[in-house]
């Protein structure tokens, strides 16, 4: 097998840059999205630790789940690329594989994986519901060999492990780590490595309340909290407020977000700060988890829906 890249072994420092004061309250933003150009944010921390065992496991091959836009799928894929493993993907919907070619046309970030030599396996909804049983996962060792598993969403210890990476010493000055929420793995790890003073606050991107338990997990401490009504009706959904928002954002502030998880945590933030949440001098330390790679495949859903683009620096996606 060939010997793994050097992805995750450069220091991986982000800036913390400022962004606003609102009502007292000081707003900096830790730019994760600056990580790497294809291991964005998150997933990058998230599948470091996966990929340093599944390398001392001496397996060659990753296979792992994901929606059909989903950020962790495009990142694993290029980080196999980069790694120097196969990867395979277990796509949530039948009916894309039907006509791959039109499929990869019209989905950017399939077409993306694609390209990072990413193998899919395309399931029906119903069962990719049972991804965890092992019958399901059994059938999937018959069809392609040994490989390392890689949870949906990559959320395990190891990537628990990666996440307590995103905090250094100097961010102990802030008083509270606000992230977005998707499986809680994030979190999690910066829970770990947050501070007794400090609080860290969680924004769902979804609906639902299996997150808690998930966290209590994988975290070792208790000042942590969910804030939960800013999903925008659910995971991937969005309204005109919440686009306007991003857009605003981007031209005052000069920051892409995206409208799945990035975009909701700071929406929810500065609507928080604004209606007196938080004590006056609170300094805030929100994490920009990445996910920029989702816009495109979501400005193609809102252009079906009749509602503005997420506008973006990158005038093709759009
Ligand atoms: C996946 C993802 C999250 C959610 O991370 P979890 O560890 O699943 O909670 C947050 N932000 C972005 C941009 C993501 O891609």
């Amino acid at each position: 097998m060939s010997q793994p890249a050097n992805l995750f072994t450069s220091s991986a420092k982000v800036p913390n840059q400022f962004i606003a004061e609102v009502n007292g309250v000081s707003i900096h933003l830790k730019r994760e999205d600056l990580l790497h150009p294809e291991v964005s944010g998150n997933k990058f921390r998230k599948l470091k630790y996966n990929i340093t065992e599944a390398t001392s496991q001496k397996r060659q091959i990753l296979l792992t789940f994901g929606g059909a836009y989903s950020n962790h799928i495009a990142a694993t894929a290029a980080a196999g690329k980069i790694s120097g493993f196969k990867t395979i993907g277990v796509i949530r919907g039948e009916e894309l594989g039907e006509d791959l070619e039109k499929t990869l046309q019209e989905n950017p970030t399939l077409r993306f994986a694609h390209g990072c030599g990413m193998e899919f396996h395309f399931v029906s909804r119903s069962d990719y519901r049972e991804k965890t049983s092992e019958a399901f996962i059994e059938d999937l060792r018959k069809q392609f060999g040994d490989f390392y598993l890689v949870p949906e969403g990559g959320t395990n210890e190891f990537a628990v492990q990666g996440c307590e990476e995103i905090l250094t010493p100097q961010d102990a000055e802030f008083d509270v780590i606000c992230c977005a929420v998707g499986t809680g793995g994030t979190i999690s790890g910066i829970i770990n490595a947050s501070e007794e003073h400090q609080q860290v606050l969680g924004f769902p991107a979804l609906k639902g309340d299996f997150l808690k338990p998930e966290i209590a997990r994988f975290s070792k401490k208790n000042n942590w909290d969910l804030i939960t009504n800013y999903h925008f009706g659910g995971y991937a959904k969005v309204d005109e407020k919440l686009i306007n928002f991003i857009n605003d954002f981007r031209s005052r502030y000069g920051i892409q977000l995206d409208s799945v998880y990035t975009g909701k945590l700071l929406y929810g933030i500065f609507d928080l700060a604004r209606t007196g949440y938080f004590l006056e001098n609170t300094h805030i330390l929100a994490i920009h988890t990445g996910g920029l790679q989702g816009i495109a495949g979501m400005n193609k859903v809102l252009k079906m829906k009749n509602l503005p683009p997420i506008l973006t620096y990158d005038e093709s996606s759009i």
